[in-house]
C-alpha cells in the first residue's frame, strides 16, 4: 500500500533517508536457536497433514511442547505435562467435530484449547487460512501459543475471570514468539511480529461463545499489551496476573442494534462524520493544551486515486492517507484505500488512521514541523486521546459512541495498514500502540509531553 503520512517538501526528504538505509533496516535476529528444534514429526493431528496450514500448525505444536517443557518446571516447580488430548484439525462444513465442541459450528471461525478433554482445535478451513491470508504465516503459531497459555493455566490451575485468562494466555504468547523469532523454525521478523499480532485479535477462542461476546477477551490494547510484556520480559512476568493488575478496558455494547451491527457504523457515515468529530474534539481541547484558539483545518478532501488532489502545487499520487502541511488539510483515497480498510479493519481503523492525521495537523498547527519517528508517534497518541473522548463520551455534540472491538481495530489499523517506508517513519506497531494507548489512558496533554 502506498505511502501515509505527512506530505510537505520535508516528507519527501525522509523517504529518501528510508531509501538509503533499505538493506540495514531489518532488526531480524540471526541468532541460531541453542536448542535443537523439536521434531515435528512427532507431532500426530487428526485432520490432514499435508495441508499447509496444518504442516505450519504441527511445527508450531512440536515447538510449543518444548517450549513449556523447559519453562513450565522454572515457573511453577513441577514437570509440564505434554497436551495430550489430541490436536484436531477441523473442516467444519463437513459436520465433524472435536472434543469439548457441541456441533461443528463451535468450531467455525474458531481455534481453542479444551481443558476437559486437554485438547486443541482449530478451524483449517477458513479462519485459520484466512488470518495467514491477511497476516502472513506467523499469526497460526501465534494463535496456537495462546492456545498453549490456556493449557499452561490448566496445568497451573490458574483461576480467575475470562479476562484476565485471557490476557495472560496472550502474555505467555508473546513470551513464546520471542523465542520462536530467534528459532530456524519461524524466524519471524519484527513485520511478522507485528502482523501476527494483529491477526490474533481476530481469535476467539471458547466452543459456544459468541464472536461479539464482549465478555471473552480484554480489549485490543490490553491483549498487545500483555502479548508484549510475555514478549519482553518472558514467561515469569505473566506468572502473576490477577484482576486489575494488570488493569484492563472494557466495553459494553450500548443496545441492540449495536451488537446487531457488530458496532460497524456504515462507512459513509464514518468518512463524513470522523473529520467533522475531530473538528469538535480538537476545537475544545487544543486551547487547553496550548492556550491558542483552535483553527479548524480545510474540509478533508476524500478523493478518487484517479484523480488526486495536489498538495502545494505537487502531486499526492504515492498517498493514500496524508496530511497536507501548506494546504492544512487531511486527505483520505475513499474509493478504493479506505473501503478495503473497512473491510478489512472495520469502521474504527478507518477512524483511527483519519485521526492520525489530524494528529499531525494539531502539531503543525503548534508549530512543529518534523516528521521524525516522535511526531508521528505523538499523532498516534492524539488518535488514543480522541478514541478516550468518544470512549467517555465527554463531548455532547459527538455523534460517535464506542462499541466492543472498537479498540482492537484501531490497534490494528496502527499495526497493519500501512505502506513502504511507514514501519521506518513511523515506528514498528508495538510502539504505536504504546503511544495510542498512552493517549487513551492519559489524554492528548500526554501526547506533547512524551
Ligand atoms: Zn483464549
Amino acid at each position: 500500500m502506498p505511502k501515509i503520512g505527512w506530505y510537505s517538501r520535508a516528507s519527501v526528504f525522509a523517504a529518501v533517508m528510508v531509501l538509503a538505509c533499505a538493506g540495514c533496516s531489518s532488526t531480524k535476529s540471526s541468532t541460531p536457536a541453542a536448542a535443537p528444534a523439536a521434531a515435528a514429526d512427532s507431532v500426530q493431528i487428526h485432520g490432514n497433514a499435508s495441508d499447509p496450514v496444518n504442516k505450519i500448525v504441527i511445527k508450531a505444536i512440536a515447538d510449543l511442547q518444548t517450549f513449556w517443557e523447559g519453562e513450565f518446571p522454572k515457573l511453577y516447580g513441577h514437570d509440564y505435562t505434554p497436551v495430550k488430548g489430541g490436536f484436531y484439525a477441523v473442516t467444519p462444513s463437513s459436520g465433524q467435530f472435536a472434543p469439548c465442541a457441541q456441533a461443528a459450528a463451535d468450531i467455525s471461525g474458531n481455534a481453542f484449547y479444551c481443558s476437559k478433554a486437554d485438547d486443541v482445535a482449530w478451524d483449517v478451513e477458513k479462519l485459520l487460512p484466512d488470518l495467514r491470508k491477511r497476516f502472513g504465516d506467523f499469526v497460526i503459531p501465534v494463535v496456537l501459543a495462546h492456545e498453549w497459555g490456556h493449557a499452561i493455566q490448566a496445568r497451573a490451575d490458574f483461576q480467575g475471570p475470562t479476562v484476565v485468562k485471557e490476557i495472560q494466555a496472550d502474555c505467555f504468547a508473546g513470551a513464546w514468539a520471542a523465542h520462536a523469532a530467534k528459532t530456524e523454525a519461524f524466524k519471524a521478523s519484527e513485520d511478522d511480529l507485528d502482523n501476527a499480532l494483529a491477526g490474533f485479535l481476530f481469535l476467539r477462542d471458547e466452543p459456544g461463545t459468541e464472536k461479539r461476546d464482549p465478555q471473552a477477551h480484554g480489549s485490543g490494547f490490553d491483549r498487545v499489551n500483555s502479548f508484549r510484556t510475555g514478549f519482553d520480559n518472558g514467561a515469569g512476568s505473566c506468572k502473576g496476573y490477577k484482576v486489575g493488575d494488570p488493569p484492563v478496558v472494557e466495553i459494553p455494547f450500548t443496545n441492540a442494534a449495536d451488537v446487531e451491527s457488530g458496532g460497524n457504523a456504515p462507512y459513509e457515515d464514518i468518512i463524513s462524520g470522523v473529520p467533522n468529530d475531530l473538528e469538535d474534539y480538537w476545537s475544545q481541547v487544543y486551547p487547553k493544551l496550548t492556550g491558542q484558539p483552535w483553527t479548524p483545518l480545510q474540509p478533508a478532501r476524500a478523493f478518487n486515486p484517479a484523480d488526486p488532489p495536489t498538495c502545494g502545487g505537487q502531486p499526492t499520487s504515492d498517498y493514500v492517507l496524508f496530511y497536507c502541511v501548506p494546504e492544512d488539510y487531511v486527505g483520505f483515497d475513499a474509493v478504493k484505500a479506505m473501503p478495503q480498510i473497512y473491510d478489512q479493519g472495520g469502521d474504527f481503523a478507518v477512524a483511527t488512521l483519519i485521526a492520525t492525521q489530524y494528529g499531525l495537523a494539531v502539531l503543525a498547527h503548534g508549530g512543529q514541523d518534523a516528521t521524525d519517528k516522535l511526531t508521528s508517534l505523538r499523532a498516534d497518541c492524539m488518535a488514543g486521546a480522541w478514541a478516550a473522548s468518544i470512549l467517555l463520551e465527554d463531548r455532547p455534540e459527538s455523534a460517535f459512541k464506542m462499541s466492543p472491538g472498537d479498540l482492537d481495530k484501531g490497534i490494528t489499523a496502527l499495526i497493519v495498514f500501512r505502506g513502504s517506508g511507514d514501519v521506518a517513519r513511523q515506528g514498528h506497531g508495538s510502539v504505536r500502540v504504546d503511544a495510542y494507548r498512552d493517549g487513551v489512558m492519559n489524554g492528548a496533554k500526554a501526547c506533547v509531553t512524551r
